[in-house]
């Protein structure tokens, strides 16, 4: 018990709510907030700015040599935290679906994968983080003292990523919005390396008829419970 670390690692697939609910632990339980998937999306952006294909050359290696990702508190009122990529503001460029499918094309990279999982692993060393992804209760941080696993049915990740796009004015197409979500989804849980999946002792909860405020209040409690000290 006691080499385990003040991490709560909270993964699956997207659209489940992951995000509002991790920024709302992180806020209740004074930790700090590491959303995994915007470093992936800001390297998926680096590689289309700068026009590298995401395959496992040179030019990918390179280019994650001098990148710099920075990630801010989200400004007020918004949702999503900041995403600097080599000292500019990039994030509303970061949360498009398109921008969502290149970052799982670059996530299943071993290079990126690498790379990343050290920089995550570097920022959390320290505790005391609610870290959201894919891969974070059983690659990133597999010693982190609470696992959860956030699920939700795909018409209904669907809707709250329709109704989100749409509150920043784009135009959603629901049926391609669902194909996109449910390939992204399955090739995020086949690939070869980290792939999607819950951890064996992660908590699996489904916000499919659940709010945000419910699913933090359950993990809220599950974590005072959970004999961890926090
Ligand atoms: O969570 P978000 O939708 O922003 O993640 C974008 C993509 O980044 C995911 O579809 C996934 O392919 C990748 N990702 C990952 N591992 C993580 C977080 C995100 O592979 N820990």
């Amino acid at each position: 018990m006691s080499d385990m670390m003040q991490v709560v690692a909270i993964d699956g697939p997207s659209g489940g709510g992951k995000s509002t609910v991790s920024r709302g632990l992180a806020n209740r339980l004074n930790f700090t907030y590491l959303d995994t998937g915007a470093m992936y999306r800001a390297v998926a952006y680096a590689c289309w700015e700068k026009k590298v294909e995401p395959g496992d050359g040179e030019e990918l290696k390179q280019l994650l040599s001098e990148l710099v990702i920075e990630l801010l508190p989200a400004m007020n009122g918004e949702n999503d935290v900041q995403v600097l990529v080599n000292g500019r503001e990039v994030g509303s460029h970061l949360r498009t679906p398109e921008m969502g499918m290149l970052a799982s094309q670059v996530s299943a990279i071993p290079v990126v994968r690498s790379h990343l999982t050290q920089l995550q692993q570097q920022m959390g060393k320290a505790g005391r983080i609610v870290a959201e992804g894919r891969d974070t209760g059983t690659v990133v941080f597999p010693k982190a003292a609470w696992k959860f696993f956030l699920d939700a049915k795909p018409e209904i990740r669907m809707r709250r990523r329709a109704d989100q796009l749409r509150s920043q004015g784009a135009d959603v197409d629901e049926q391609q919005l669902l194909a996109q979500i449910i390939k992204r989804d399955k090739d995020d849980s086949e690939r070869a390396i980290a792939p999607l999946k819950q951890a064996t002792e992660a908590v699996y909860l489904d916000s499919s008829d659940k709010d945000a405020e419910k699913i933090i209040s359950l993990m809220y409690d599950h974590i005072l419970n959970s004999g961890h000290a926090l």
